[in-house]
């Protein structure tokens, strides 16, 4: 076996960490080759010219005064104390171990310092403080950027309502007055621009209930979910009446929340239990589960139901499953729901089965600050 033969002058000086010796008052009395060059100074420049407190900033100075000397005194030893070496022609930062070494009584004690080199962590330090300070201007930005479209959908969907009325308002008009022959190619170029008109009409009214689901903006009081559950009913009252649905609700507690937005949450659900319905009388529960520091909601009901492998895209912006003309829809309801959802802290998703119906189910953040 080869064994290496290491020479301890060597390793004292070319280790890779600077290593420095100092008598009780300060002055430099040895150093190794590493911590010269990293220093670039001569060993004459340094020892025995400098004391430690030389190679360091005022505020080091003092810190090195006031911590580090006494620390050196009474417990003999200091670890992992970060100072800045200044040196004529170059500085850097050192995390720095030192050691008192007990001498014979005659002699005053001497300290040993070694000295490791942190520039290169402090660079990615800075570096990440500035990674996060743009992730942080990005962020602001995204968020401005994202109100100033929030500002855009809500203008153009509420500037759009008025000309649309108009053309709705002349359109009627001219069936009235007989301008429209029945049976013939006007009848269906007629019925197509009614057809697309409330197409564009729901999707202004969708998109501008949307707009308004506004974070920012948000009041959380104390509501009553019974209350929310019942606004949500009444206003869907046509609806239900025609399919002739049968709702079953919980007596449900108050919660913290905001109750227009709450309200519409329950709307959008529940029409849309209508509004997929299957052959039979919708039947829908309401029921909930009262956690700790949140309310579980399920809305189920009995209708066409889900495949589950768009069980997640269907909260997505604009996404539906069916075409306009087979069951009519702009697919915003359900995105409006998740956003709802998150303004109260919670999370949404659905259980279902192509033809076995459907659970919503939702949890709301009950210790939303008022
Ligand atoms: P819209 O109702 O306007 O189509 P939504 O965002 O409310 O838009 O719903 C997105 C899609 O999710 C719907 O097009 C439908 O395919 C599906 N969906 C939502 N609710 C139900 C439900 N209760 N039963 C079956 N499918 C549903």
């Amino acid at each position: 076996m080869i064994y290496f033969n290491e020479d301890a002058e060597d390793l004292y000086q070319n280790a890779p960490f600077g290593y420095l010796t100092i008598c009780s008052n300060g002055t430099i009395i040895n150093a190794n080759k590493t911590l010269l060059s990293w220093l670039k100074m001569k060993r004459e420049e340094l020892v025995e010219e400098k004391t430690f407190m030389d190679l360091l900033s005022i505020g080091d100075k003092i810190f090195y005064e006031t911590h580090v000397v006494p620390m050196l005194q009474m417990q003999w030893e200091i670890s992992e104390i970060n100072l800045t070496i200044i040196g004529p022609h170059f500085s850097f930062p050192a995390l720095i171990n030192g050691k008192k070494v007990p001498t014979d009584k005659q002699t005053d004690a001497y300290y040993r310092f070694s000295l490791l080199n942190i520039s290169q962590r402090k660079q990615f330090e800075i570096e990440l403080i500035q990674a996060r300070k743009n992730a942080d201007n990005a962020f602001l930005k995204l968020q401005e950027v994202n109100q100033k479209l929030e500002q855009f959908a809500y203008l153009a969907s509420h500037d759009l309502q008025a000309p649309l009325n108009t053309i709705i308002g002349m359109l009627s008009l001219l069936e009235r007055k007989g301008h429209i022959s029945k049976d013939t190619e006007e009848t269906q170029y007629y019925s197509l621009i009614k057809n697309n008109i409330s197409k564009m009409k729901l999707l202004i009214s969708d998109l501008l209930e949307f707009s308004r689901i506004d974070s920012s903006n948000v009041q959380f009081t104390t509501v009553s979910l019974n209350i929310i559950c019942k606004d949500a009913i009444q206003s869907l009252n046509n609806a239900i009446q025609e399919c002739d649905a049968k709702i079953y609700v919980e007596n449900m507690p108050d919660i913290i929340g905001e109750r227009m937005l709450l309200t519409r949450l329950f709307q959008n659900l529940i029409s849309n239990a209508l509004k997929f319905r299957s052959k039979e009388t919708p039947i829908i529960h309401i029921q909930y589960e009262q956690k700790e520091n949140s309310i579980t909601i399920k809305i189920s009901d009995n209708g066409i139901g889900i495949d589950p492998k768009h069980s997640k895209e269907i909260f997505g912006f604009m996404k539906r499953l069916h075409s306009y003309d087979s069951i009519p829809g702009t697919g915003i309801g359900l995105a409006a729901c998740k956003n709802i959802v998150e303004i109260h802290g919670g999370t949404i998703n659905v259980e279902s089965e192509k033809g076995k119906g459907s659970t919503f189910i939702f949890t709301l953040n009950s210790n939303i600050q008022k």
